[in-house]
């Protein structure tokens, strides 16, 4: 049987400063290892939800299951592990580190959380996603030095790094033309083929939807 990756049932969210309900959600299932385009003009929330599923937003009404854990049942320092052990971010703004090579900016996330890397030779999988994402000959480049859609590639492998179980893309290729848009999708699906992660691509362009088997629209799915 496929296993959920994400469940979500009668979610209800405000912000805490303001009244206004900003998300009514009565059912949201995703399975594991599904790639799923999650779209919807802007203000309709995608932040939002992913920055509840991501475990940053509290929530306090509904259920939340990412990976089994029930979200609004932990405490702020658990899903903060839960997040940094199975969850890659990729944004629309890159925030590498400058002072820092392109191999340093990938192995970030494993330095910070040991048990994303489990017992795989984490500086092995740097190489080789810097290999398949294009990036060998600029590898002991500083991260400035490269055009924004290597930049974007590397952003990319910082957040595979250490293969976590799901990956949130948030308008990442918003900052891109349409040449490194075409190239960003064809090497972040290519390692979705291989790896499996459950991928959540967030995006207002609904002309990306042609890379994806299953659509969410947020204006469908919100019932506020
Ligand atoms: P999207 O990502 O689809 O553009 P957002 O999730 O950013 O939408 O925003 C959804 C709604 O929540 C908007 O009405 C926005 O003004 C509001 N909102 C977003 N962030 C905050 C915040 N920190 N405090 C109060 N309201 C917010």
């Amino acid at each position: 049987m496929i296993k959920n990756s994400i469940f979500v049932s009668d979610l209800k969210f405000s912000y805490p400063n303001t009244q206004k309900l900003v998300l009514s959600i009565n059912r949201l299932e995703i399975s594991e290892g599904e790639k799923i385009f999650l779209y919807g003009p802007s203000g309709h929330g995608k932040s939002t939800l992913l920055n509840i599923l991501a475990g940053v937003l509290e929530v306090k009404e509904g259920t939340i299951q990412v990976l089994g854990k029930n979200l609004p049942e932990l405490s702020q320092s658990a899903r903060d592990h839960l997040r940094g052990e199975n969850i890659g971010y990729i944004f629309q703004i890159f925030n590498l580190i400058p002072y820092l090579n392109i191999k340093e900016n990938i192995l970030l996330p494993v330095m910070i959380n040991k048990k994303r890397a489990g017992n795989i030779d984490y500086s092995q999988q740097a190489d080789e996603l810097i290999s398949t994402l294009g990036l060998s000959e600029y590898a002991h480049q500083k991260v400035t030095d490269l055009s924004i859609g290597q930049q974007q590639r590397v952003a990319a492998a910082r957040a595979l790094i250490g293969n976590p179980k799901i990956i949130i893309a948030d308008e990442p290729t918003s900052s891109l033309d349409e040449k490194n848009t075409e190239e960003f999708m064809k090497l972040l699906l290519a390692n979705w083929e291989i790896r499996k992660f459950t991928l959540i691509f967030v995006s207002h362009d609904t002309r990306l939807k042609k890379y994806f088997e299953k659509t969410i629209s947020l204006p469908e799915i919100n019932i506020t």
